[in-house]
């Protein structure tokens, strides 16, 4: 189990992460998240154990993150660096050897993660002649091929195409199921909401909302209400205790200051001919992602 207990890291006089603590166990997938320059990657190099927090401290399975513990850990940088001028063949015996892999184990596990990813013809080429969704994949391939005990994935489906995006995803759940547990970074909440059942949500550095994604939705007050028929977005806007109301392509979207004030848009309902669709919803973590940072920046 990865546990991060109260660290805090400055550049300088600037505080980039501020007393955070978290804790991700074995086969979890934990989302980090934040909006550019909330400290995520600042936390991933702590864990790393490529910067030195100034206080606080980070423990895998109980024991301070030292090189034998990185030999377990697998890091998804989300600026690419791969040694384009090297073959993927070459690449991957250069990261396996830094990850302490004989040549034999690492060449038998290339063979299978090129099949699995469909790359098999590219094992000689030089990676600068690969497509960049190609290059992905062969970072991705670098990141787990010390079949690590932790994954570390910063943005890892930036780039990809959506046929891609399905390949990658099945091989986290793979690994999620082998037991690994992977942290994940990412703009993209549906992404989030796919996979992270625990998350924390960093705003300059500090958590603003933490914890397993379905209390999170439970406990947030404000409820979406779908509608549609010949309802007016005007009316729907009058309502006491709706907050916004929106038109979409196909229906009307209301969101309720909470669950009780559904009666007073149901009763709005019945003035109105034609309703096809009346069904309140657990808001999306987009929206709890946006009010959550929104309510507090500016702070
Ligand atoms: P993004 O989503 O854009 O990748 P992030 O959440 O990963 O952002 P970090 O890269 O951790 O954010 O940066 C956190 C803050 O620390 C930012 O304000 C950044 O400018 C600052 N920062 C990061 N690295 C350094 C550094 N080496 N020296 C000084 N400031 C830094």
């Amino acid at each position: 189990m990865l546990k991060v207990s109260n660290i805090t890291k400055y550049y300088g006089d600037f505080k980039a992460v501020d007393d955070l603590s978290f804790e991700v166990k074995k086969g979890e997938i934990f989302g980090l998240l934040g909006v550019n320059g909330a400290g995520k990657t600042t936390t991933f190099r702590m864990i790393m154990n490529l910067i030195e927090p100034n206080s606080g401290n980070i423990t895998f399975n109980g024991r301070k993150i030292d090189y034998d513990i990185t030999d377990k850990i697998g890091f998804l940088t989300e600026e690419r660096s791969l040694l384009t001028k090297l073959t993927v063949k070459e690449q991957m015996l250069f990261y396996g050897a830094l990850k302490s892999l004989d040549e034999k184990t690492i060449l038998k596990r290339l063979d299978k993660l090129l099949e699995k990813f469909g790359i098999q013809e590219y094992k000689d080429r030089k990676i600068n002649t690969l497509s960049k969704g190609n290059q992905q994949k062969v970072q991705f391939i670098a990141a787990i091929i010390n079949e690590p005990s932790l994954l570390i994935l910063d943005e890892p489906f930036s780039g990809l195409d959506p046929i891609n995006i399905e390949l990658f995803k099945s091989v986290i759940l793979d690994l999620k199921q082998k037991g690994t547990s992977i942290i994940f970074s990412s703009h993209r909440m549906d992404h989030v909401e796919f996979f992270c059942e625990k998350l924390v949500i960093l705003v300059r550095g500090k958590s603003v909302l933490e914890g397993y994604l379905k209390d999170i939705k439970n406990d947030y007050k404000i409820k979406k209400i779908v509608i549609e028929g010949d309802v007016k977005l005007s009316d729907l806007k009058k309502i006491d205790g709706v907050i916004k109301a929106v038109k979409t392509s196909s229906s009307y979207e209301v969101s309720i200051k909470d669950e009780s004030y559904c009666k007073n848009v149901f009763e709005y309902l019945k003035t109105v001919n034609n309703v096809t669709k009346f069904a309140l919803q657990q808001p999306s973590l987009e929206e709890i992602f946006v009010s959550k940072v929104g309510e507090t920046y500016g702070k």
